[in-house]
């Protein structure tokens, strides 16, 4: 199967694109296909992703995989969440990255965690939908060059190395990212998985 993963962000792409391997997918993605995005103006991370994929999924006639993650700072009472990619109204991860470490300025409650929430949709219209979740702290200053984001600044539960401190595989096995894919590769393990209805009265 030809899969566009629906993001131009080269971090996801790595991520997806080595999650995903051994599927015998062949992958494209929106670096080399001239797509807009849609504004993600949606309430939940399932339904911008769903915007993202349903669009691209009809534009180029082949199933589409989108992306839509976030942070939620428990002392920022769930902030920057949907909006982590606007944080601040900073346009680079540097810039956002600074700007939580300046909100969260003498909070000693350092509790985050990060969901991704993953939408496979096929061009006839049918949706498969995915999550996963890690928890963790805001550390007091970034570790590490790795991943992208907020990497630098997320110590996942369990471990003494932050995210942008871990190669790629190591963040994989672990994080919201790794998880949700490692769903939809348990979900197409037998090839695709059986397309169900869901009635709703
Ligand atoms: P979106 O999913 O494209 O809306 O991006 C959400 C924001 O969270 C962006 O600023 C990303 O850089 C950041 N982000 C998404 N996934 C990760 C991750 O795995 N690690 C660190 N930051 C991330």
């Amino acid at each position: 199967m030809k899969l566009v993963i629906a993001t131009t962000n080269e971090g996801k792409i790595a991520e997806i694109s080595s999650g995903l391997a051994g599927l015998g997918w062949e992958f494209v993605d929106l670096r080399n296909i001239r797509v807009t995005l849609p504004p993600e103006n949606a309430a939940s991370y399932e339904e911008n992703a769903a915007l993202k994929a349903c669009f691209v999924a009809a534009q180029t006639r082949m199933p589409a995989l989108a992306d839509d993650s976030g942070l939620e700072v428990m002392a920022l009472l769930g902030a920057p969440g949907i909006y982590s990619a606007r944080f601040g109204n900073k346009d680079n991860d540097l810039e956002r990255n600074i700007h939580l470490l300046e909100k969260m300025r003498g909070v000693t409650d350092r509790r985050a965690k990060f969901i991704t929430a993953l939408v496979l949709a096929y061009p006839d219209g049918f949706l498969e939908v995915y999550r996963g979740e890690v928890e963790g702290q805001i550390l007091l200053g970034p570790r590490g060059s790795e991943g992208f984001g907020y990497d630098p600044l997320f110590m996942p539960d369990g471990l003494n190395h932050t995210f942008g401190e871990l190669p790629l595989k190591d963040k994989q096995s672990i994080s919201h990212r790794g998880r949700a894919l490692q769903a939809l590769r348990m979900a197409h393990k037998n090839g695709p998985p059986s397309r169900q209805t869901i009635k709703v009265s």
